[in-house]
């Protein structure tokens, strides 16, 4: 896939706003405790090898990612830190795991058993023990089941190294914190059958941290907080301001004045009640920016401008106060003037969240970065 360099419609990604959330997050961290970045997905959309270099450069000790080729992404790239895959990998690569000192997700011993004949060498495979206290994605159900895992790494010392244990909360974003309590005591009670601790125990997400701190552990696994989103969208608001990182930004291709009556887009479904002006973006929803958002709004020299007619492929329309020239920028995530639309507000108005939204814009869009220099 080719990113569009030829066309004006880009991301631009803040450096400096990423490093500066991974700096207040630590500042308000137990100093024992490790920040590992979660920089899966292409860094939610912001670069994967941008992003870890970043937040290398700010203080994180680790990476967590989604996919055994996320983390070898890194390796290639030079990082030599901690990864951490939390997803489920075949175990047939558990060679490639211990040789590239990869940690891994483990969710059951029958895992354990399928990944053993594979490993063959000197290093082990770095694992981390997933408990399902409720998130009911992967992970041990009960504190049986735990046991018996924890007798194999014993009993398989050289294949596995028992390196860390984990959870994940399913509603650390919410007011309301009951079911998080729930998962906790059950987590709680996982802890009480462990004869010892990993080097690694981690419960928190960017929400768990940011709204829940007596929590156990000593690391977390910081991610959409970093590219400053509120993890909860409006919900509830962060200890400290998060700075966004990504800014979506086009530029007019096309303006016209368009006479009363006539239509815009596929199915004609807005019609100009009078005369008035008509500027078109070269970004759609093959683009990640979604067909739903016709009637949102972009930015335009900081005002807000209606989407009008039906989000094509690799177009779509605007009102314009008045006739601008080609070339003007628009603005469809970030500031312009006195105005800004987050990526909160653009999660909103599609129905979804911040995440969907910014790792799903497209490769086709150039990333381009903003004070990679650190200064
Ligand atoms: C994606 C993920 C995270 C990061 O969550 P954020 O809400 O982005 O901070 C943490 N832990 C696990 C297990 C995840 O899958």
């Amino acid at each position: 896939m080719n990113a569009g360099t030829h066309r004006p419609t880009i991301i631009e990604v803040d450096a400096q706003a990423i490093r500066e959330n991974i700096h207040q997050e630590l500042a308000r961290m137990d100093r024992k405790s490790d920040l590992f970045a979660v920089v899966k997905a292409d860094g939610y959309g912001h670069g994967l090898v941008q992003v870890a270099k970043f937040v290398s450069e700010a203080g994180a000790t680790g990476f967590c990612v989604a996919i055994l080729d996320e983390a070898l992404e890194l390796r290639t790239a030079g990082f030599t830190q901690p990864i951490l895959i939390l997803g489920i990998v075949e175990p047939k690569y558990a060679q490639l795991l211990a040789e590239q000192k990869i940690s891994v997700a483990v969710g059951s011993c029958d895992w354990l058993k399928k990944a053993a004949p594979f490993v063959h060498g000197d290093e082990p495979v770095r694992v981390h023990l997933a408990l399902d206290t409720g998130m009911g994605r992967i992970g041990f159900q009960d504190q049986d089941e735990l046991k018996t895992a924890l007798d194999y790494l014993q009993t398989h010392s050289d294949q596995f190294l028992f390196e860390g244990i984990f959870t994940h909360f399913a509603t650390a974003d919410e007011t309301d914190d009951q079911y998080f309590k729930l998962q906790l005591s059950r987590f709680n009670a996982f802890m009480d059958v462990l004869p010892q601790r990993p080097r690694y125990v981690h419960v928190a997400n960017s929400a768990t941290s940011l709204w829940h701190k007596v929590c156990e552990g000593n690391m977390i696994r910081f991610g959409i907080a970093l590219y400053g989103m509120n993890p909860s969208g409006k919900a509830l608001s962060t200890p400290y301001k998060l700075k966004p990182a990504m800014a979506v930004t086009s530029e007019l291709v096309f303006t016209k004045l368009l006479k009363k009556g006539r239509s815009v887009g596929y199915g004609a479904t807005y019609t100009a009640q009078q005369d008035e002006w008509i500027g078109t973006l070269p970004i759609g929803y093959a683009d990640g920016y979604p067909r739903c958002l016709q009637g949102f709004h972009v930015l335009v020299d900081g005002q807000s401008c209606e989407i009008v007619g039906r989000i094509c492929m690799d177009q779509l329309m605007i009102r314009l106060p008045h006739d601008y020239t080609v070339g003007t920028k628009v603005v469809l995530v970030g500031k312009s003037g006195e105005q800004e639309i987050k990526m909160e507000d653009v999660a909103e108005a599609a129905h979804t969240i911040s995440y969907e939204i910014a790792c799903g814009f497209a490769p086709r869009i150039p990333r381009i970065y903003l004070h990679e220099e650190k200064s």
